[in-house]
């Protein structure tokens, strides 16, 4: 905790008077000054306190018949508790508590009175302490909050990502499909969904080695990528396959995009010396939801897709099929 020190605290102003002062005096001082306590200083040096009570008291005395005292020294209070201007607020709560006083005579070093402090203002500085050790905490506790909100984000992102293409994973296309699912349902729109697979890609991997086929697997990726439209996404759908979403696409441009995606990949012609063809070519299944009539779940256009897929390499490779409904 911020610890506050007696000197940020304190009345420095303080009335104070010398001990041979005729206490009447003292008393006028007090009342012409509106303060309730004042100490006695010999030299600088608080060798007494007055206090309202004790003129209270020497009054009441008077006026049952005794002296009035002559000089403030017979009244005051001596010794006077102290406390250091470099003590804390802490401390000198402490002692108030202890000597159930409300006011402590601050001295410095040399025991020189430099000020006066009350428990009010003592109470009040504690408080504040308090408040801003409050403030910062809240401001560490919201600076964490964002730092964590961050990281989770950070790790959702990679969670959803593959590694090796920086596309998305299996993960990220349920998601995708399931929301393009259900707005699909709610809105009676259609979409599409396509299955692309690299033909022979095992005969690759024996022929050129592992990591060429992972370069050749890089250039289908952005090749692919890069012949589909900001609104539609791609998502390895594992080893050499890919998934496309198309919203908003009937079977129509489901197939126009198949076609364009499968010819930019046969128009780059990478070298696939152990395919028949001699270059890298791939096979593009598809499958429609259909805007009107019964909805089925997502999974069903991709085992659809899935066919259609098959069938284009049953027919030969670097072909498309769709599923007809
Ligand atoms: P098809 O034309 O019928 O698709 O034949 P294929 O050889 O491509 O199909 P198959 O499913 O028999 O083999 C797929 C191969 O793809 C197996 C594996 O060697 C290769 N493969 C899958 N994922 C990766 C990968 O991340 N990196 C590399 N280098 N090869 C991969
Ligand atoms: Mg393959
Ligand atoms: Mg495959």
């Amino acid at each position: 905790m911020t610890s506050i020190r007696i000197a940020e605290v304190m009345t420095s102003e303080v009335l104070s008077v010398d001990p041979e002062l005729p206490f009447a005096e003292t008393i006028r001082l007090m009342e012409e000054r509106r303060v309730s306590c004042v100490p006695i200083v010999e030299k600088g040096k608080p060798v007494g306190v007055i206090s309202e009570r004790d003129v209270l008291r020497s009054t009441g005395r008077a006026i049952r018949g005794e002296a009035f005292p002559e000089r403030t020294s017979e009244v005051m209070s001596h010794p006077p508790i102290t406390i250091g201007s470099d003590a804390s607020v802490d401390e000198a709560i402490a002692v108030i508590n202890l000597k159930r006083i409300r006011r402590l005579v601050v001295v410095d070093g040399s025991d020189q009175l430099v000020g006066l402090v009350t428990q009010s203002d003592l109470v009040a500085a504690q408080t504040m302490a308090v408040a801003r050790e409050r403030d910062l905490l809240e401001e560490r506790v919201r600076s964490r909050t964002d730092e964590l909100e961050k990281l989770s984000r950070r790790l959702e992102r990679l969670s959803m990502a593959d590694p090796m293409l920086g596309i998305g994973n299996r993960r990220a296309m349920e998601k995708e499909m399931t929301r393009l699912h259900e707005l699909a349902r709610r809105y009676q729109r259609p979409y599409s969904v396509l299955l692309l697979d690299i033909d022979e890609f095992k005969k690759y991997n024996d022929h050129y080695g592992h990591p060429v086929a992972d370069q050749i697997l890089m250039q289908v990726c952005e090749a692919t990528g890069s012949a589909l439209r900001t609104s539609d996404s791609l998502y390895r759908y594992g080893g050499e396959e890919f998934l496309i979403c198309l919203p908003e696409t009937d079977l129509e441009g489901a197939a126009t995009t198949a076609e364009r995606v499968r010819a930019t990949v046969e128009e780059m012609g990478l070298p696939h010396a152990a395919s028949g063809r001699g270059i890298v070519t791939v096979s593009v299944g598809g499958a429609c939801e259909p805007a009107k009539g019964e909805l089925s779940e997502w999974t069903v256009r991709v085992s659809e897709a899935d066919e259609a897929l098959y069938r284009a390499k049953e027919g030969g490779r670097n072909a498309v099929e769709l599923h007809q409904a």
